[in-house]
């Protein structure tokens, strides 16, 4: 049995070890998932909280597994990633997420700036500028409400090739944004030599800023630093009253997490765009 991992080709064997086989039975099981429709987006709103309205929803993908029920990213992205699935996913996840803002647009709702996760492979892809703008074609979604997420890790791994891509999606009006701000390598030059226009704090700062002396002083200092480079900020993970209060005192104003929404089902999303403003 030959199965295709990335460019290589890797021979089944007895002898391979249960986590390589658990890969390949998961990744086989990935294959399938994409022929059979088992996947689903999920939307988590984006609250201003001066407003009180959504003014983002991030898609975030589950697999509908027949057996399993709802199986989250944690379970399945990295393989998705590493045997290259991520990018028949990821094209699916975006092309459903535009075609679901537009019908939401077209039927009269305020329109909300989509958010899509880009993994490394999806971002380092040689096409990808090609596959945005097909996709932005076949579903009519202005590219202005379409906001990209990558991680430094990503972002590093090659400058010149990023500058590059982000000029090229910069110029189609699509917003960029930089996930897990905080965590990964990278240099505060970048945020000066690419066309970012938001900075996303990660969830782990966020869980500590009422417990935490050192997380409440490097969120503040994200805050200050996105307010001062004129970038949009965004707290991830905002579970407690108690969180969003540090957040609301430090001028923060846009946020994400549980204290307003988990992650939705689309027909529950809608409801959440009916019921605005947010409160
Ligand atoms: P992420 O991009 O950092 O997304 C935020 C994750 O935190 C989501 O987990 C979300 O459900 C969760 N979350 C949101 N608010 C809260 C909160 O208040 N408390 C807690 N404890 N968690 C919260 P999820 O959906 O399981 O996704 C995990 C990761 O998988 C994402 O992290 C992202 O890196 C990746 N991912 C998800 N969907 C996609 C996709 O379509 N494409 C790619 N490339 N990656 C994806
Ligand atoms: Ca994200
Ligand atoms: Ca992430
Ligand atoms: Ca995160």
């Amino acid at each position: 049995l030959a199965k295709e991992q990335g460019n290589t080709y890797q021979l089944y064997t007895p002898s391979m070890n249960d986590k390589a086989y658990e890969r390949l039975n998961t990744e086989q099981a990935l294959c399938k998932a994409l022929e059979n429709d088992e996947f689903e987006v999920h939307y988590q709103p984006q609250v201003n909280i001066i407003t009180g309205q959504i003014t983002g929803m991030e898609a975030l993908v589950r697999w509908k597994h027949p057996e399993k029920g709802l199986v989250y990213p944690g379970d399945f992205i990295q393989i998705a990633e590493e045997t290259g699935l991520i990018i028949p996913i990821g094209e699916w996840v975006l092309r459903t997420a535009c075609l679901q803002s537009k019908a939401w647009q077209d039927a009269g709702y305020p329109p909300v700036t989509v958010v899509v996760n880009l993994s490394a492979r999806q971002f380092l892809q040689q096409n990808l500028v090609e596959t945005i703008t097909r996709i932005l074609q076949e579903t009519g979604m202005d590219p202005k409400w379409l906001e990209l997420e990558i991680t430094e890790g990503v972002i590093m791994k090659d400058v010149d090739y990023t500058v590059k891509v982000l000029q090229e999606l910069a110029k189609m009006g699509i917003r960029i944004a930089i996930d897990d701000f905080g965590t990964g390598y990278s240099s505060l030059n970048y945020l000066k030599r690419f066309p970012i226009n938001t900075l996303k704090i990660d969830r782990s700062f966020i869980q500590g800023v009422v417990s935490d002396i050192q997380d409440a002083a490097i969120v503040s200092t994200i805050i200050v630093l996105a307010r001062n480079l004129n970038l949009k900020v965004v707290a991830e993970g905002v579970e407690t009253e108690e969180q969003y209060l540090f957040l609301r005192g430090k001028q923060c104003y846009d946020m994400q997490g549980y204290w307003f929404s988990r992650p939705v089902p689309a027909e529950e999303f809608e409801g959440l765009l009916k019921r605005q403003p947010f409160s």
